[in-house]
């Protein structure tokens, strides 16, 4: 049996470790942040590269927390891209502010810098000749406020660039570090690549719990504080006093156990992730199969959340994920349809082909079976049956 995501074999392999740290917090009485959460933040701090980590309720609450720690509501507009999951656009709209969508880069499938750098002049300019906008109320101002960077599947955005872009325009930038954990950028890990890092632990994603959690990164003491604050209803200097509105954005303690136990494998984990991409990569080009594999650019590292391949068009790939699934080997489409063109969004008046690499991406992508406890015969069996499907 070949899983998509295996969590079963992971929990198998750290189970004694795992029950014994649940049980102790179940023992404990303290299951709401408390001295195991504050634990995980200094381990996750440590393990990013930044000076702060604050935990969070899902990795959704991190990026509101640091869109409401900036000050972003209703006439301001947030820069992201429409290749991704709902949640990094979804959160710029939860707080008020509008999300302009730009397009990915065609290799990476990350923001294109240069297309960002035409959106926020069309915005400043009111100039749609220079990039396509949302639809934006004329009798309201606008502002152009800030970036928020996917790390597409694992990869690290441009941020050499987009941070230059953000200094420039006097934007912030966030780093949606959702699916990235772990990877590298000039040999410092996600979350410590912008201003402001967030990331998710939902089970599927590299660093996985056992329900929803999050964190934010930054190496601000400001924001750390403010981050601190809006996790729990925008607390003062004590519980009673509400300084500013916030969220219920804690972390369970449970879920910061089970965290700190994965931790400890991750490192080892992240290795296994870059040995079998490269296991794919290499077998899908010897079969000479008409596969765009992961083009990983120099300098950087990913942590191999997916791995996802191109075919040529939406008929190739229905032809071979037919195939795969006919012996029971799973795939996925992230994403079938960009978020500028879902119906949550319509109110911004986006059309189709207005973002032409990321519609061409959704017609043709597909993901692989991915986790660290895939062996060599699995991956053989998985390029051997997309080569059944060349015709
Ligand atoms: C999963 C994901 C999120 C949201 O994380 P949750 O923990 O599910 O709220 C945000 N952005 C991206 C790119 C994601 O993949």
């Amino acid at each position: 049996m070949i899983q998509f995501v295996d969590l079963k074999t992971q929990y198998n392999r750290y189970q004694a470790e795992m029950e014994e740290a649940v049980l102790s917090v179940l023992r404990s009485g303290q299951y709401i942040l408390g001295p195991i959460v504050e634990q995980l933040e200094a381990a996750l701090a440590t393990f990013a590269g930044t000076a702060y980590a604050v935990s969070c309720a899902s990795g959704t609450d991190a990026l509101v927390m640091a869109l409401m720690a900036k000050g972003v509501g209703r006439g301001d507009i947030v820069f992201t891209t429409p290749f991704t999951f709902m949640a990094s656009a979804e959160a710029i709209a939860l707080v008020g502010a509008t999300p302009a969508f730009v397009d990915v880069d065609p290799v990476t499938y990350n923001l294109d810098p240069n297309a960002l750098r035409r959106a926020i002049r069309a915005v400043k300019s009111g100039n749609v000749n220079d990039h396509v906008l949302p639809f934006l109320d004329e009798g309201r101002a606008y502002t152009a406020r800030g970036i928020i960077a996917v790390d597409l599947f694992g990869l690290p955005a441009d941020y050499d660039a987009i941070n230059a872009i953000a200094v420039d325009e006097g934007l912030f930038v966030i780093q949606d570090a959702a699916q990235s954990f772990g990877a590298e950028l000039h040999g410092r890990r996600t979350g410590s690549h912008a201003e402001i890092g967030c990331t998710s632990f939902f089970p599927a994603k590299p660093l996985g719990c056992y329900g929803d959690g999050g964190a934010l990164f930054t190496d601000d003491g400001e924001l750390d504080t403010l981050f601190r604050s809006i996790r729990v209803h925008g607390q003062g200097s004590d519980r009673y006093e509400n300084v500013r509105l916030g969220i219920t954005g804690r972390l369970d303690a449970i879920q910061a156990a089970v965290l700190l136990v994965k931790l400890r494998a991750f490192p080892d984990e992240l290795i296994a992730r870059q040995r079998i991409a490269n296991a794919y990569s290499s077998r899908i080009a010897e079969a000479g199969l008409p596969l765009v594999t992961p083009r990983i650019p120099a300098g950087s590292a990913s942590a191999w959340a997916q791995y996802s391949v191109l075919a040529e068009d939406d008929a190739a790939r229905a032809a071979m994920r037919a195939r795969l699934d006919a012996v029971g080997i799973p795939t996925a489409i992230y994403y079938p349809k960009p978020l500028h063109l879902q119906g949550a969004f319509a109110d911004l008046r986006y059309e189709t082909g207005d973002f032409p690499v990321a519609e061409n991406l959704a017609g043709r992508i597909f993901s692989l079976p991915m986790h660290p406890y895939l062996n060599d015969d699995q991956i053989a069996a998985v390029v051997g049956k997309l080569c059944e499907s060349k015709r």
